[in-house]
């Protein structure tokens, strides 16, 4: 069907007609064919290791026999009635969604993309506090829209014209690269793998399990509590509408904040008549391993949650939900969305939240995850360039460094022939933080122990040829 459209071809439509803000990954980009669970293939029939997921969006596998099955099968019978009529599939879809969720976190939204999904989040929380301004992370990413770009905070992303109104950024608990936690607290620096107090082991460089109960005696929590109350202070009225978070940051690459950050900002956000929003669109269905949801490692339960990417394996859907009081002040008016919760979205989904259960893939999750961890602090504790390895479950971050001392980010020319390297040896990671500094590991949780040990054996190459060509300059 495509022989009339040869690579160089295609680069050329590439070129001429299709958005060039789209950024393609590697020197030479991946042209592929098809994807079975964690694998991809190109049409030369190579066959990669996904380790990014199409950025964290196949959760439990691409192609996935029970997902496609499902799609297929509602395909052949009915797309789409634009909710103007009923269908069972959102009702058998709604129940079962909630079912996962605690109370009161029972009326779903469905939409079509998560800048869509905080779009109208951000839009419940100013009409049911009736105010207006919004506080969200510095290095965030929340979406794309006008509307939800304001909630983003990586510069580039923005662009110069005004957006944001109404959002307020605040100082990023990063405990390895803010102020406070990381370099700036040497009291214990944990450069191996060891137990920590709660039983968790520490994977960290500043010595962090992956709970991120925090090992060193600097007090890190407290001094960004402090940074939070500044910003509640300066940037934004007395109430406000809501605050905006990820249990773990997923395109600043992976960041955790200390223990008990949430908690207390949640409290913080409460007290000024706002509404607390978690962003769960890479951290949900299971990925962090030990908990469903990411908010649960927190302890916390947010008044409204946004899902999107492994909500569907791929598919483009996305969904709000929040509590009926919420909801309800939404519903003073009509609220509309063509496409939201179509036969088609709401069968995959349903398919998707069936296949992490019987494939026990949140289990899979924390058992693979941890055990990828542990085998990339290994790593982190042999070469100087690796930074800090984090995360918890399938949501890793490997920081790369110049060295261990400065932390200043390894130069982007360095990381990148690290990671073309890696694909050429069938490995595909992901990018991120703010100087594209972070390697970011995020595959679709079906992934295994036997693919772990391949993937990391292909990191420690790839390091090895860099070392050596560091050490031969
Ligand atoms: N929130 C988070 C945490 C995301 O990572 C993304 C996408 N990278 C979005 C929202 C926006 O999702 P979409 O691209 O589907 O609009």
């Amino acid at each position: 069907k495509y022989r009339s459209y040869p690579y160089e071809h295609m680069l050329k439509i590439r070129e001429q007609n299709i958005a060039p803000s789209l950024r393609m990954y590697y020197k030479k980009p991946l042209l592929l064919h098809q994807g079975h669970m964690q694998w991809l293939f190109d049409y030369e029939g190579r066959r990669y290791l996904d380790l990014f997921a199409g950025i964290v969006t196949v959760s439990v596998g691409h192609c996935h026999p029970k997902v496609t099955m499902a799609a297929q099968k509602q395909l052949a019978c009915l797309w789409h009635t634009t909710n103007i009529y009923m269908h069972p599939s959102i009702h058998e879809y709604a129940e079962k969604l909630t079912s996962f969720l605690p109370d009161p976190l029972k009326v779903v939204y469905l939409t079509n993309s998560g800048s869509e999904a905080n779009d109208l989040a951000m839009f419940m929380a100013r009409l049911y506090t009736r105010n207006f301004d919004i506080i969200c992370f510095r290095g965030a990413y929340h979406g794309g829209s006008p509307y939800a770009l304001g909630l983003t905070s990586i510069g580039s992303y923005k662009h110069g014209v005004a957006n944001g109104i109404g959002c307020s950024t605040t100082m990023l608990p990063d405990v390895f690269r803010g102020p406070w936690g990381g370099s700036n607290c040497r009291d214990s620096p944990v450069q191996t793998v060891r137990r920590c107090s709660c039983s968790e082991e520490y994977l960290g460089a500043v010595g962090i399990c992956s709970d991120y109960c925090l090992g060193c005696v600097c007090h890190a929590n407290e001094q960004y509590i402090e940074q939070f109350k500044d910003t509640l202070n300066t940037s934004v009225p007395k109430t406000i509408a809501g605050f905006i978070a990820e249990p773990i940051q997923g395109v600043n690459g992976a960041v955790q904040y200390p223990k008990g950050f949430l908690k207390e900002a949640y409290q913080l956000v409460r007290e000024r008549g706002g509404v607390c929003i978690s962003d769960e669109v890479q951290t949900g269905f299971g990925r962090t391993g030990s908990h469903f949801w990411g908010f649960q490692t927190h302890d916390v339960v947010p008044d409204i949650i946004t899902l999107a990417k492994g909500i569907g394996n791929g598919f483009p859907m996305a969904a709000v939900v929040t509590t009926k009081e919420i909801a309800n002040s939404l519903a003073q008016n009509l609220h509309f969305n063509t496409f939201g919760g179509n036969p088609l979205a709401c069968v995959v989904g349903s398919a998707v939240l069936d296949a992490i259960e019987e494939d026990n893939l949140q289990k899979n999750s924390k058992d693979v995850g941890t055990y990828m961890l542990l085998e990339l602090a290994k790593l982190r504790d042999k070469f100087e360039i690796v930074g800090d390895v984090r995360g918890k479950g399938l949501m890793i971050g490997i920081e790369m460094v110049t060295d261990k001392d400065s932390r200043h980010p390894l130069p982007s020319e360095e990381i990148n022939q690290i990671w073309e390297d890696c694909k050429d040896m069938g490995v595909l990671i992901g990018r991120g933080g703010l100087y594209n500094q972070t390697l970011r590991v995020k595959p679709p949780m079906c992934i295994t122990k036997k693919d772990v040990d391949f993937a990391v054996e292909v990191i420690h190459t790839a390091l090895e040829k860099h070392m050596g060509k560091a050490a031969a300059n």
